[in-house]
């Protein structure tokens, strides 16, 4: 069989989550490698409330999930999706082809395809309704680059991400959107924001999604913190009340590292 037609419908609740983002790393036999590793090392811990997901680059999605023997806690994603359901797209990928691949998320909106292959945030609109037409859980990332937070606009600019690229959504929407909160100031940088400035922007961030869609969903929405997280931070940070996990980018890439964050979040 080529394909993976079996597929788990997710329904997402407030929940911890610690998410890997591995970009444009790892071939196939160490992205195999280290998903089975992962998922080795967390046998033994548990992990019931809390979501453990990896998401290999593109080409490796499919021979993870079908290559792969991993502990059905480790969950895989997409990194990025095109908004067209197919067509000329040279290059890119749909969401039926993510999903038709057994994979159930996609990461949308990372600040690396905003800077870098110019993602806006109408195109990024565009993509959330694709992903969830298509039944596509979705990692949705923002944050405010150094100048903005350094001119006290952080706050700005993350009400403006959400508003044009999630306010057309209905509040049944957010059942299958996770929010994650990467200033791109600490993304790769090794630079972190404090405990403080994370649970500062997310209590924000839940202001905003309350004003327009209710505070049930607002206190529902899972919301990650991404930059720097590693395992000599992560457990201050996951203790704020309004961090609910992390997506990782340096430390997802080491299996030891990535489980001792799955660690801190119990
Ligand atoms: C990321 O790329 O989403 C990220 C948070 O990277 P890092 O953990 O390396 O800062």
């Amino acid at each position: 069989m080529y394909f993976c037609t079996e597929q788990k419908t997710t329904t997402i609740m407030r929940t911890k989550i610690v998410a890997g983002n591995w970009k444009m790393n790892l071939d196939v036999t160490a992205s195999i490698e280290l998903a089975e590793s992962i998922s080795k090392e967390i046998t033994s811990l548990k992990t019931e409330n809390t979501r453990i997901v990896v998401a290999p680059t593109a080409i490796n999605l499919y021979p993870v999930t079908t290559h792969a023997d991993l502990d059905n806690r480790v969950e895989i994603a997409a990194q990025n999706m095109h908004q067209a359901t197919n067509g000329a797209f040279t290059g890119e990928i749909s969401a039926e082809m993510i999903k038709n691949v057994g994979v159930q998320t996609v990461i949308l909106g990372h600040s690396e395809r905003r800077t870098y292959f110019n993602e806006t945030d109408k195109a990024l609109a565009e993509k959330v309704t694709t992903a969830l037409k298509n039944e596509l859980d979705v990692i949705f990332c923002f944050g405010e680059v150094l100048e903005e937070r350094q001119s006290n606009n952080h706050f700005k600019v993350v009400e403006s991400q959400l508003q044009n690229a999630l306010f057309h959504l209905e509040e049944k929407d957010w059942k299958t959107i996770v929010l994650a909160y990467e200033p791109v100031w600490a993304i790769g940088t090794g630079e972190t924001a404090s405990p403080e400035q994370a649970q500062e922007m997310h209590a924000f961030i839940r202001t905003v999604i309350e004003k327009k869609f209710g505070k049930t969903t607002a206190q529902q929405i899972s919301i990650l913190y991404g930059g720097s997280v590693k395992p000599s931070n992560a457990k201050e940070i996951f203790s704020q009340p309004d961090v609910d996990g992390g997506l990782i980018g340096g430390a997802a890439l080491n299996a030891v590292d990535f489980v001792a964050l799955i660690k801190a979040i119990q």
